[in-house]
């Protein structure tokens, strides 16, 4: 299949709406922070003084993110589980003419910016890491698999920058589309067919349909809740050796015990939420493993990966990409189905040397 590169650069936006709960996951524009909005745990200390006291709450997200979940990690969250992001100090009108928009969205759910602060946390933005493509956005592995946008890995490095996602999709839609049909018309005009695994396709409709054959079993709602908890404490903001590797063992099992007994109740194939859900456990799971055997073999920290057992960057080993393959094992676990090795960045204009790249960074 395909090889994925980069997938433990995890992008977190600091802040996302945590509470009122109408508008939760919503991100709170940076524009929030660069306006003068401030950062308070739930002793009302701005805590930001303390980790950054030169940027404060505008350092860059994935350091700013770090902050807030340190703070969680002390017991200073809000009694209802996020941090508070004030702009009362900031004049109203300041507020109604730069930030209109974020003033009309927290109105509806009941909070005037002018007067009171939203609580929010961080939360999951972009996935750096994915297909490992050419420049047409084709797979280097899988002839004619197209992947772009937050599909493809590599093209933003660890760290996407600010709206260069939107940018990308259009260049990549545009010209892979493009291709892709050239690709099509081509192997039509060459009377090239590609057969399809007839095998294959009855043991995927097998799968598919296995979830309404069970009476009782793991209810899909719930496991992915789980999922989502074990993924946020173990392959998250930071991130060590231990608590990796226990996302590995949850993984695994939750693969091997739970997932063939995931039942949907409903019944009903038409329209049926729980059965979208139960589906999508497959990927939930199988990226899960992909980001934290990635996240596990990077012994360091850097951009978007931060490992508090190494809270330091190693030029001298890791100006590497960790890629990922999945080999057929039968009989083994998924994780060790999962095939992790590790190659040298591609440097283009400047070398290491030419900018004089310190052999380790601490952070
Ligand atoms: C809160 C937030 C704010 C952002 N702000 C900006 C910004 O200001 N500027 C910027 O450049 N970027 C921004 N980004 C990033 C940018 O929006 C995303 O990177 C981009 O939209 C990803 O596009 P995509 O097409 O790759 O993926 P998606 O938009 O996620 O599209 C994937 C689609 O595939 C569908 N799908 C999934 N599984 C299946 C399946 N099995 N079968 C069929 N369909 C399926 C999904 O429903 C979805 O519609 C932001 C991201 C977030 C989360």
């Amino acid at each position: 299949g395909a090889k994925v590169i980069d997938m433990e650069m995890l992008q977190w936006h600091p802040t996302a709406v945590w509470w009122p709960p109408g508008l939760r996951g919503m991100a709170v524009s940076e524009a929030f922070r660069s306006e003068g909005g401030r950062l308070y745990n739930k002793f009302g200390e701005r805590f930001m003084m303390k980790y950054s006291p030169e940027w404060l709450e505008v350092a860059t997200r994935d350091f700013v993110s770090r902050s807030i979940y340190q703070e969680f990690m002390k017991g200073n969250a809000t009694e209802r589980g996020g941090v508070y992001l004030s702009l009362s100090h900031v004049p109203a009108e300041i507020i109604e003419k730069r930030l209109p928009t974020m003033l009309s969205n927290m109105a509806s759910v009941g909070i005037d910016i002018r007067k009171n602060p939203v609580e929010i946390t961080p939360a999951v933005h972009y996935t750096d890491g994915g297909v490992i493509i050419d420049i047409l956005w084709e797979s280097v592995d899988v002839p004619g698999l197209y992947a772009i946008g937050e599909a493809s890995g590599g093209v933003h490095g660890g760290n996407r920058l600010g709206s260069n996602s939107l940018p990308e999709l259009m260049v990549s839609g545009v010209r892979s589309g493009q291709v892709a049909a050239m690709r099509a018309l081509r192997m039509n005009k060459n009377k090239k067919r590609v057969e399809a695994d007839m095998k294959k396709v009855a043991e995927e409709q097998e799968r598919v349909f296995s979830f309404f054959d069970r009476k009782d079993g793991v209810n899909p709602l719930e496991l992915r809740d789980r999922l989502m908890d074990l993924m946020w404490k173990n392959v998250g903001i930071i991130r060590n050796e231990e608590r990796l590797r226990k996302a590995i063992e949850e993984l695994d099992k939750i693969w091997d015990e739970e997932l063939p007994n995931v039942n949907v109740s409903d019944g009903s194939k038409n329209w049926s939420y729980e059965w979208v859900e139960a589906l999508d456990l497959y990927p939930r799971i199988f990226t899960g493993l992909v980001m934290a055997k990635s996240a596990l073999i990077r012994t360091e920290s850097r951009a978007n990966h931060y490992r508090e057992d190494y809270p330091f960057t190693d030029n001298q080993y890791w100006l590497k990409n960790v890629v990922v393959s999945y080999e057929e094992r039968p009989g083994s676990r998924l994780s060790e189905r999962l095939e992790v090795t590790t190659r040298p960045v591609v440097v283009t204009l400047l070398q290491p040397e030419d900018v004089n790249l310190p052999s380790r960074v601490d952070w």
